[in-house]
């Protein structure tokens, strides 16, 4: 099994199929203890109707209502490959929040379309959404084609027409799959009603998907908190956010670019000989360097980009409106510096993804904007899909975070 859980959300039009699916998926992969599917047997049976997933989901979240067991923020399951958690995705303003400022964060999307329906308004503005944030790992899942006798041709038109609409918005498919939430087909097991199909099942799509490097693999970031003088001896803090160090590593120092060696490490005031990412740890160098707060150090040979310059998706959270062109502070990691935003190159509402404006002057309340943005000075950034923790940032005026935002 992988180290690490792959964490997805399930979005698509309203009632296209997503509780239904989410509880097939938990049911059919025996994440449900028995007696839970029972009950939910016996209660659907009296509704008169045959094993009702999407009540089954409703279910569980009344249990969390009553601060009993069950947690539908966050739905586990597992293949013999690996575990999932699927992110509950409540609506997409809360979506956008929790992706930008890292609440939470989906390494890949189901986008589920109902046959008879095809492509609805929020199919499209959830496929937006996906889009915006930068999210590349896309699973389309037509589903209920029981109620198209499991017809090839119209998973087909629904297939073309979807593919025309993310294709204008460049999101790049992984895979379409026919199923039916409601019956088990191609959720966990392969359809006996669909032989036409020679793809991939759910499960098994998702088991193909990249897990984002765990943390510990990435190239080393370690932004510095805070430089302390301890008699002779300069202790540079922080946490690491991704990579891992060790004594004796040749270690490079941003945005100077000074490269020493690692000649202590601190935990707890013990010397230990390396640490991972998220651990937090003092370090000592060989050679007496100018090491600040908001500096970042890294590896050499995995050097991280400084860039003055980068394009970004903010969300706009303040009440107070934001006017282009007035300097705000940009928090990423530890570092913070002044900055401004040059463009606005589309201002969207973020509930009907309506563009309300190309080249823009301002952002209002929950608002999207597509922007241009340049800092006083250099810092390491990345995109959001390389290493997170640098890729995502946060606006402050006057000591309130005022926006999150994504560098694409
Ligand atoms: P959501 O709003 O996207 O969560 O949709 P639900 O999962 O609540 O499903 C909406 C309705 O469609 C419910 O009555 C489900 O029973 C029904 N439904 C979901 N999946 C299927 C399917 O594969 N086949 C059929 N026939 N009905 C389905």
């Amino acid at each position: 099994m992988e180290g690490q859980a792959l964490k997805f959300v399930i979005v698509g039009h309203v009632d296209h199929g997503k509780s239904t699916l989410i509880g097939r998926l938990l049911h059919d992969t025996n994440s449900l203890p028995p007696d839970k599917i029972k009950e939910i047997k016996k209660a659907s049976k009296e509704l008169g109707k045959k094993t009702e997933f999407a009540y089954l989901l409703d279910h569980l979240k009344e249990e969390r209502q009553q601060g009993v067991t069950i947690d539908t923020t966050q739905v586990f399951f597992k293949t013999e490959k690996r575990e999932y958690v699927i992110i509950d995705a409540p609506g997409h303003v809360e979506f956008v929040k929790n992706m930008i400022t890292g609440a939470s964060q989906a390494e890949a999307a189901l986008l589920i379309a109902d046959v008879k329906e095809g492509v609805r308004e929020q199919t499209k503005r959830h496929a937006y959404i996906l889009s915006m944030l930068g999210l590349s790992q896309v699973i389309i899942i037509i589903n209920k084609m029981d109620l198209v006798n499991y017809e090839q041709k119209h998973f087909d038109e629904v297939k073309k027409d979807i593919d025309r609409f993310l294709t204008s918005i460049n999101i790049k498919v992984n895979y379409y799959i026919p199923i039916s939430a409601a019956k088990g087909d191609n959720v966990a097991k392969k359809s006996k009603n669909m032989k036409w199909y020679k793809g991939k099942t759910t499960l098994e799509s998702l088991d193909y998907l990249k897990s984002r490097l765990s943390a510990e693999n990435k190239p080393l970031v370690f932004p510095v908190q805070d430089v302390y003088k301890i008699d002779e001896k300069r202790i540079v803090v922080g946490r690491i956010e991704a990579g891992s160090i060790a004594k004796g590593d040749k270690i490079k120092i941003l945005p100077d670019g000074n490269i020493t060696k690692v000649k202590s490490i601190e935990k707890f005031k013990e010397n230990i000989d390396k640490a991972k990412a998220d651990e937090s740890i003092g370090v000592t160098t060989e050679d007496s360097l100018f090491i600040n707060r908001g500096n970042v150090i890294c590896k050499p040979h995995q050097e991280i980009q400084l860039s003055d310059e980068f394009r970004a998706n903010i969300f706009w959270i303040s009440k107070k409106s934001f006017n282009k062109d007035r300097r705000i502070t940009l928090k990423c990691a530890t570092q913070q510096i002044s900055c401004k935003v040059d463009k606005i190159y589309k201002r969207f509402d973020s509930s009907t993804l309506k563009v309300i404006e190309k080249n823009a002057e301002k952002l209002d309340n929950l608002e999207v904007g597509e922007v241009l943005i340049k800092t006083k000075k250099p810092i390491a950034v990345t995109r959001f899909n390389d290493i997170q923790e640098l890729g995502r940032f946060v606006f402050i005026e006057d000591d309130n975070t005022c926006a999150g935002g994504i560098i694409t």
